[in-house]
């Protein structure tokens, strides 16, 4: 009960949520089912949720918010857009899990790979975390080699080997490293700062001919909104090409929200392999990895390594990943010029409310995903996004919750811009962040 006490949030606003959380707390370990879903980093009850549509997200209390969460971005349409609907609707009638193939594989597939340059085959896995550890597996597989490169900061799921230094959830919970992933498991991942070139040069030169991959979060995420450096993935493209290793880009975030091809497609930027979760299931859990035949046919059963997964390819989820993909690629994917809008709406409004409150803070944005970080800025990688004042940042959360807007509870993520947002939306965030921020 002590956290509950310890809120300033209105808990008489939230007593169902409240009463939840304190059930859920003796059922399922800190009482919820992925850490960053606790407010326990701004001392506060996380919210329980009844019903969502479109940009707005409904609690047990009756309570209505405006969402720039999306469930952590797979919602870029807004909750239930109808033609999503309809689609998964239809597939309900016909069986939910068949445990073996299905076309709806094959049109997903081939829609993955027509949206998005330089991919040839898919593999279907049911969370971005399945996708990256499977990535990394085959590059491992493929180049016959052991380690691997990630930056710090950049997050690719839960797997062991890429549990280091990983952003937002550890990161929020000041949990440095983890216990439970050996010395074995983290060994063969190297770590390197993001946007710095000459910290990869320095490992890859280290590490002559045993470097399978480099592992990249192309547009950064989790740690904030961190746009990557001019020439910073050209660069590695090359030191990938130089020494011998694939390059994997995780667009588990980007994917189908940077651009319709994705980061590749914005940044003009060649992957060997890809990865994607969120938005590819439209709100069921999908994930997936892709890459150049030759590298993906070395998967089991085609190939020797292997991979596999009970509900992978599961027909419903494929279904509202069709619908999904086929709603972002309507009229040449005009529905991204209309996000960039909004993202830039937001940012302006972010940053004339910084400005008016005087504070320590900066505004970073890339089309639909910014970060307003309470730090003087430009955070360029993790050293600089982990000196924001986060007690600053909680402060902010919890005033932003009451005004009746769901952000992130971690300073170190994105605030997510989906279709459904009006720009009376927008205008209502920022001017409530204006508020907000001259109370602090
Ligand atoms: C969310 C995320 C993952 C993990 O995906 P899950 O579906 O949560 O397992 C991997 N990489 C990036 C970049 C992500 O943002």
């Amino acid at each position: 009960m002590d956290q509950i006490t310890d809120l300033n949030t209105n808990p008489d606003k939230r007593k169902n949520s409240v009463s939840l959380f304190a059930k859920a707390q003796g059922l399922i370990p800190g009482g919820v089912n992925s850490p960053v879903r606790a407010f326990g980093s701004v001392a506060a009850t996380p919210v329980f949720y009844d019903r969502a549509e479109g940009a707005y997200i409904f609690d047990v209390d009756g309570n209505k918010y405006i969402d720039f969460i999306g469930s952590w971005g797979p919602m870029i349409l807004g909750h239930r857009p109808p033609a999503v609907m309809q689609a998964v609707e239809q597939q309900l009638a016909k069986g939910t899990s068949y445990g073996a193939p299905c076309e709806a594989e094959l049109v997903l597939a081939e829609l993955i790979t027509n949206l998005v340059p330089n991919i040839d085959m898919v593999r279907m896995v049911s969370s971005g975390t399945e996708a990256t550890m499977s990535a990394l597996r085959l590059a491992r597989g493929f180049t016959k080699r052991e380690k691997i490169i990630k930056f710090e900061g950049n997050y690719h799921g839960h797997s062991d080997a890429l549990l280091v230094s990983a952003g937002s959830g550890v990161a929020t919970l000041s949990i440095p490293g983890t216990p439970g992933v050996t010395e074995g498991a983290a060994k063969d991942t190297l770590v390197a700062r993001y946007n710095d070139l000459d910290s990869v040069e320095q490992l890859l030169a280290h590490n002559k001919d045993q470097v399978a991959a480099i592992i990249v979060e192309p547009i950064a995420g989790n740690m904030g909104l961190v746009p990557p450096a001019k020439g910073f993935h050209e660069g590695l493209r090359a030191l990938c090409d130089e020494f011998g290793a694939l390059l994997i880009f995780d667009e588990v975030i980007s994917g189908f929200r940077a651009a319709l091809g994705g980061a590749q497609e914005l940044l003009n930027i060649k992957a060997d392999l890809v990865t994607y979760g969120k938005i590819i299931g439209g709100g069921f859990p999908v994930g997936c990895f892709a890459g150049r035949e030759e590298i993906m046919k070395c998967l089991a059963p085609a190939g020797s390594v292997y991979q596999a997964g009970t509900l992978s390819g599961n027909p419903i989820a494929m279904t509202a990943g069709i619908a999904t993909l086929t709603e972002l690629a309507k009229d040449g994917g005009a529905v991204y010029g209309r996000l960039n809008a909004k993202g830039a709406l937001l940012e302006q409004g972010l940053k004339d409310a910084v400005a008016a409150a005087g504070i320590e803070a900066c505004v970073q944005r890339m089309g639909s995903l910014a970060t307003v970080f309470f730090t003087q800025g430009p955070v360029t990688d993790w050293q600089s996004a982990s000196r924001s004042d986060t007690d600053q940042f909680s402060r902010y959360f919890k005033l932003m919750l009451e005004a009746g807007f769901i952000i992130a509870p971690s300073q170190y993520e994105c605030l997510f811009v989906s279709d459904a947002h009006t720009e009376a939306d927008i205008t209502a965030f920022t001017d409530a962040v204006k508020a907000a921020l001259s109370e602090l």
